[in-house]
């Protein structure tokens, strides 16, 4: 499916983060036509970075964000819904101490009084009485999702969490929701945008490695990075959608308006966040099919949650944070927090820096303001949309936002600027399925089974095709069959030809699925490849043989030179260590 180039867009996005992606969709559901411009891939920022949780935020209770939480609590229900092939209900357990503590700390939060709450806080954390009062009012917002009720148990029930049961001899049980790959989300909103814009014949571009610099007339230089062949274009509206680099991109973009937008107040006031992914069976089998929400030694939340069948994936931290976002690292002190947090809660399963296989650090997009004394964990995670005085077109920033909402911030941002642009809205993402989301609740399976059976016609070993099918299904959804190499009526496309069925070096996926990603889903690089496309990034077994099939693959689909394969190895290796600490197989 080509994209339209949107030579004059109505509206340029700027950012290929879930809430551009997300606001690119419903632009152009409304008939916008829509250009997104991304200094780096689709998803490479926060997006990737984060807890990977569809939630409507527990602790958020005691800030008094009761809107939010209700709000977020719908959305969860219709992500789980509209994509239930890349959000699924978690069942959490919070492990309890005893049933009194943290009532004090939380009436005085809830009031806004922050630093008497901590010094009331104390050491045992909140009680039964504190979290099931919070799990109620959870139900309560929750209410008409018809999601499973919260439940206060005793310590050792089969299938909980095998926390410490002597620290911890009560449990509250409620249920959250998962997108394990926000990665794979974020591109499937710009492929359902490009599918909208193809059936409309709107224009719809996604510009992956450009830049974007405003001029004083209104029109925008658009072009790769660092390198020739900038176009003008004058797009009618521009949506900064950066992120945390939000005030970046206003002083960076729009250098030539001395004294106007790039003298803005600065709207991020960011805080990073660390994640560590744990190869560690025991921990793994202790913890089974459940997430653990915890609390830190410092009061702080924790989430020990299942990352697939074999990791646990442990965060976070929440530390201020001013430098360029994308050069936030996971500190030793912050790989030490996490690790003990995890050892207090699991003291026999407790895991040690060997067993951490990577780990990921990202900074929150939060709003510079902050109301007194809050510490960052009571940093609203509520979004807004500011609109730029004195801009030359109409422009606005996004600050804050979580993956939960970004189709409810889509929505309340596409509707304010189709409105300055004098475009009806007509129409919403409230109903509509992503391109992977299986059409009935059997489809996937049906599916599934077809493409075996083609695979198996075109002389692929019966257990290959299944296995190959499950994974493919698995990360594609429904649109597995491209990825396959398979067109809509079953046989091979003439790209895939005879490599159909054949697997990719070290992993349980097709080597077509290369060339689709490239194709289909904007991948331009190795590492878009390897670590926001495919997903091989959080392999245990990703290994230099799998770095080197898919650049070959890349070099026989004329998406790399021939003499750059080790060269490009070799760097995104070096780029794993560095950003991820992790050692390939
Ligand atoms: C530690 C942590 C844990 C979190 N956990 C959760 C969670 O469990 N659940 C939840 O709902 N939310 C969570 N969040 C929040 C959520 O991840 C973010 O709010 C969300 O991903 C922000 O998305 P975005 O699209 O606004 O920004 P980003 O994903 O950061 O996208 C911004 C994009 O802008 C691009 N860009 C930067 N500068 C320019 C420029 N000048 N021109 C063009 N493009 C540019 C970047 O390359 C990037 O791709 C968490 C956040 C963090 C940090």
């Amino acid at each position: 499916m080509r994209e339209q180039a949107a030579d004059d867009p109505d509206v340029l996005v700027l950012g290929a983060g879930i809430n551009g992606a997300c606001l690119a969709r419903e632009l152009a559901l409304n008939g916008a036509s829509v250009m997104v411009v991304d200094a780096d891939d689709v998803a490479s920022g926060t997006t990737r970075w984060s807890t990977r949780l569809v939630h409507g935020g527990l602790r958020y209770l005691e800030y008094g964000e009761l809107a939010l939480v209700r709000e977020s609590l719908i959305e969860r229900e219709r992500l789980c819904r509209l994509a239930p092939h890349l959000v699924r209900p978690l069942g959490f357990s919070i492990p309890l101490r005893g049933r009194l503590g943290g009532l004090a700390s939380a009436a005085a939060r809830i009031v806004g009084w922050e630093t008497l709450a901590r010094r009331l806080a104390g050491s045992r954390g909140r009680g039964s009485l504190a979290v099931g009062c919070g799990l109620t009012l959870y139900d309560l917002l929750g209410a008409g999702s018809g999601w499973p009720r919260h439940r206060i148990v005793g310590a050792g029930l089969p299938g909980l969490p095998r926390v410490d049961p002597v620290r911890y001899p009560l449990a509250g049980l409620y249920t959250d929701a998962q997108m394990l790959f926000p990665e794979r989300f974020t591109v499937e909103l710009l492929v359902d945008a490009r599918r909208i814009a193809v059936d409309r014949g709107l224009g719809f571009q996604v510009l992956t490695r450009h830049q974007a610099l405003c001029r004083a007339d209104g029109r925008v230089e658009v072009g790769p990075l660092g390198g020739a062949g900038r176009s003008v274009i004058a797009p009618r509206a521009v949506v900064n959608a950066t992120g945390a680099w939000v005030d970046r991109t206003l002083d960076d973009v729009w250098p030539v308006l001395d004294g106007m937008v790039n003298e803005h107040v600065r709207l991020i006031g960011g805080t990073k966040g660390s994640h560590l992914l744990i190869d560690h069976p025991p921990l793994r089998v202790a913890l089974g099919p459940r997430g653990v929400y915890a609390e830190a030694t410092d009061g702080r939340p924790v989430f020990v949650l299942p990352f697939g069948a074999r990791l646990v994936l442990v965060g976070t931290t929440d530390i201020p944070f001013a430098g360029d976002p994308a050069t936030a690292r996971a500190s030793p002190e912050e790989i030490e927090y996490l690790l003990a947090a995890v050892g207090g809660l699991f003291p026999t399963a407790a895991p040690t820096q060997a067993h951490v296989m990577q780990h990921y650090c990202g900074v929150r997009p939060l709003p510079a303001r902050r109301p007194g004394g809050r510490s960052p964990a009571g940093i609203t995670r509520r979004h807004m949309l500011v609109r730029m005085e004195g801009a030359p077109v109409p422009t606005w920033s996004i600050i804050g936002g979580k993956l939960t909402t970004c189709r409810s911030l889509a929505a309340q941002a596409a509707k304010e600027v189709l409105s300055a642009l004098a475009i009806p809205v007509t129409a919403s993402s409230r109903c509509r399925p992503l391109p992977g989301a299986p059409e009935a609740p059997s489809g996937e399976a049906s599916g599934g089974r077809d493409a075996v059976a083609l695979l198996v016609g075109e002389g692929v070993p019966e257990a290959r095709a299944t296995r190959l099918v499950a994974e493919t299904f698995a990360l594609f959804g429904a649109r597995a069959g491209g990825a396959l190499g398979l067109n809509p009526d079953g046989k091979p496309t003439p790209e895939g030809g005879d490599r159909t069925g054949a697997v990719l070096v070290g992993t349980p996926l097709p080597l077509t699925a290369v060339g689709f990603c490239i194709d289909q889903e904007w991948a331009r690089t190795l590492e878009d490849l390897i670590e926001r496309r495919l997903m091989l990034v959080y392999s245990p077994d990703l290994s230099r043989a799998t770095l080197s099939a898919v650049a070959g693959e890349m070099v026989r689909l004329g998406a790399m030179p021939a003499g750059r394969v080790d060269a490009e190895v070799d760097s995104l290796a070096r780029l794993l260590a560095e950003r991820y600490g992790k050692r390939l197989a």
